[in-house]
């Protein structure tokens, strides 16, 4: 077990996906989260992937807090069960808090908002303006022509490393905590040891 992974920042679809797949993707990591005794750190709506996550989680008993920009809430409803809700003035003050609080990144399938916010907390760490595990939680390979893209700027010399040196990729939500709970810091990067 890490000894620095406490909290999980989760980034994730604040709609449902086309298929129901998705949202049990979803409910299973949140159910792990907590099943670890892990603090679930995501961006406080009740929709979609975003929702799902936070509710198994908590019916899990977990210890849940959402990040939310005031503008957000009423428009992205506002989780009204989590076990803390800190209400930011901005977009970046929440990414901020949510770097600030979580030792680790997961993103689960979503849309702009949740590459935006994956590739931004990538890049500090790759600037060594932070050191935390990332992981791609790859349902139905929803991320696999992501990936295909960061090999290639891997390839073209565009991206210093190789993808798989600098995201923890898995399908299933236990297997993917278990392989970030089993790194630890290596410079800038974290490099998968399994
Ligand atoms: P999406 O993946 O587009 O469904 O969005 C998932 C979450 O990301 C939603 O809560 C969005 O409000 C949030 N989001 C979108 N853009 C940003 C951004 N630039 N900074 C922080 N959060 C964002």
């Amino acid at each position: 077990m890490s000894e620095y992974i406490s909290k999980v920042a989760v980034f994730c679809g604040a709609r449902g996906g086309v298929a129901p797949v998705y949202i049990h993707a979803a409910a299973a990591l949140g159910l792990e989260v907590a099943r670890r005794g892990l603090t679930l750190v995501y961006g406080g709506g009740r929709t979609g992937l975003m929702g799902a996550v936070a509710d198994a989680a908590l019916s899990a008993g977990g210890h849940v807090i959402g990040v939310m920009p005031e503008f957000l809430v009423e428009r992205e409803v506002a989780h009204q069960g989590l076990t803390e809700m800190v209400v930011v003035p901005s977009m970046h003050a929440r990414k901020a808090l949510m770097a600030e609080r979580a030792d680790a990144f997961v993103a689960l399938p979503g849309g702009l908002g949740t590459l935006e916010e994956f590739f931004e907390t990538l890049t500090w760490t790759q600037l060594d303006l932070q050191r935390k595990a990332h992981g791609l939680l790859n349902t139905e390979g929803y991320f696999d022509q992501l990936l295909r893209f960061l090999q290639r700027g891997y390839q073209d010399e565009m991206i210093g490393s190789a993808p798989e040196t600098y995201i923890t990729v898995r399908d299933e939500a236990a297997v993917l905590l278990d392989v970030l709970q089993s790194l630890s810091p290596t410079g800038g990067l974290l490099t998968d040891r399994t």
